[in-house]
Order: C-alpha cells, then structure tokens, then sequence
C-alpha cells in the first residue's frame, strides 16, 4: 500500500530528467550509465537468438530505449505500466505528438553502436508501428495483466521495474514469478536492474527500492523458475549517484 502511495506522486517528466538526459545520458563516452545499457541491449539482441513474434516489456515507464535494438527482433511490442502518466506519455512518443520526450540522442546512438548504417528515422519509425499496444500492469498480482496473454510472449523485457515495486526480497520473487508467467516455456528473459539501490526520486516522489546482492538476483531466478544465462554488472561512478 504504501508502494502504490508513493507512486501515485510519481513524475513522469523528473524521472526522465534524473535518468535519461545529462549526465546520466552522455553518449560521449561508454562509462556512462546510458550508453552502457545501450550497448547491453545491443549485444544480447545481436546474436539473434532473442526473437519471435511478440515481446513484453514490464514497467516501461515513460521511456522507451530499452526497446531500440529489441524491436528489430519481434513483430509486436507490447509496453506495459502501473501508472496511466507513464502509460499516456508513451503514447504520446509513440503517437509522435508535439510534447513527447525527444528520444533521438538515443536512437541515433543506438545505430551508431549496432553498426549498420541504418538511418535512425527508420529505427524510430519501425519502432512505432510495432508498438501497437500500451497496456496496464500489476506485477504484484498472479495475472498481471489482468487476464492470460495470449499467445504468450516469446521473450520478456523488463527494467528497473521489479526491484522498485517490491517492499522486499520475498516479494521481489513473487512478482518475477508473475511476470514469468506470461513468457512462453523456453523464453528469454531479458531484466535489467540496479543492485543495492535503496531509494529513487522522481519528482515530489521518493520510491522506495529493495536493495539487492548479486546473488539474491540469483536466487530469485532459480526460484522464479529461471535458467540463468549471462549476468553483467555496471558500477555507477560516483559522479552520477544523483537523484
Ligand atoms: N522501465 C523504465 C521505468 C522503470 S521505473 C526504465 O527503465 O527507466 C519503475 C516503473 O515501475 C515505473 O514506471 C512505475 O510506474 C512502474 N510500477 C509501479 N508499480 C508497479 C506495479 N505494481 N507493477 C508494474 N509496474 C509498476
């Protein structure tokens, strides 16, 4: 309850500020937290092993480069949130409408990096056709989406989502086991998240996160009912602990 409390006083436009422009968003250099995202996403989906006709991204939030290298891969992308801000926001970008979020720093980055010359405008455009659906979510609840998705999805994204909505481990396990349930057996989960983070800011909202070891993500996979491929981790410089 006092999860949800919180979120409703979430800002859509302050979390993209703290997180997705500068300094966190400086794509001058790969020790910075955005471009090494960028590049993760980019390697994973280039052994094009990750692919199929529908992907899930869980929590979405108000941003959508998480889906830039992904998008290439599946015929539809299906953006998912808790809160109707985040949800219309993306619907705005999507909708390309004047006040959306300017995500062009990030697609041209993310076709500089995939190397193959493609004109950023094609990315964005295909992107937005295979966007096609921005619907609500609860990770806390069995059906997350309220009823089964169907076909289930070939591969599931999901970033900086589970961690910042559980009160505690044993819920933080519950909800990936939720959000499991809507891959197909034999899908690839593709999560991103921080490591012993404590709390973020977005806006008057300060949102609680539980603070997780390497190896309590571990377990939490083993219990979820996943089989663990590759796990990277990024040291946040001291320079952009910041909101
Ligand atoms: N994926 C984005 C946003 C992460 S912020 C990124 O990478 O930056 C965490 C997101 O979880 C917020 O958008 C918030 O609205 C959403 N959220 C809050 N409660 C939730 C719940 N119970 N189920 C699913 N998502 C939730």
């Amino acid at each position: 309850a006092a999860l949800r409390e919180g979120y409703e006083h979430f800002d859509p436009r302050a979390y993209l500020r703290n997180n997705y422009l500068p300094p966190r968003a400086d794509f001058s250099s790969e020790e910075f937290v955005v471009p090494w995202k960028l590049r993760c996403l980019a390697e994973t989906f280039a052994s094009g092993e990750i692919q199929g006709r529908t992907l899930i991204d869980v929590g979405s939030g108000p941003t959508i480069y998480q889906l830039l290298s992904a998008c290439d891969h599946f015929e539809e992308i299906v953006a998912t949130d808790y809160l109707a801000v985040n949800r219309e926001e993306l619907g705005r970008w999507a909708r390309g409408e004047p006040g959306a979020f300017d995500w062009s720093p990030f697609i041209q980055h993310v076709c500089k990096i995939e190397g193959r010359g493609e004109p950023w405008q094609d990315k964005e455009r295909r992107l937005r056709e295979r966007l096609r659906r921005i619907l609500p979510i609860d990770v806390h609840r069995l059906e997350p989406l309220g009823a089964p998705l169907r076909p289930a999805a070939d591969a599931l994204l999901s970033a900086f989502c589970l961690e910042a909505v559980s009160p505690d481990r044993a819920s933080f396990v519950r909800a990936l086991a939720h959000v499991g349930n809507l891959l197909r057996p034999g899908g690839h989960a593709l999560l991103l998240g921080a490591l012993g983070e404590s709390f973020y800011l977005a806006g008057a909202a300060r949102l609680p996160v539980v603070p997780l070891r390497e190896s309590d993500v571990r377990e939490a996979l083993a219990a979820a009912g996943f089989a663990l491929r590759e796990l990277r981790s990024y040291s946040m410089p001291a320079a952009l602990r910041t909101g």
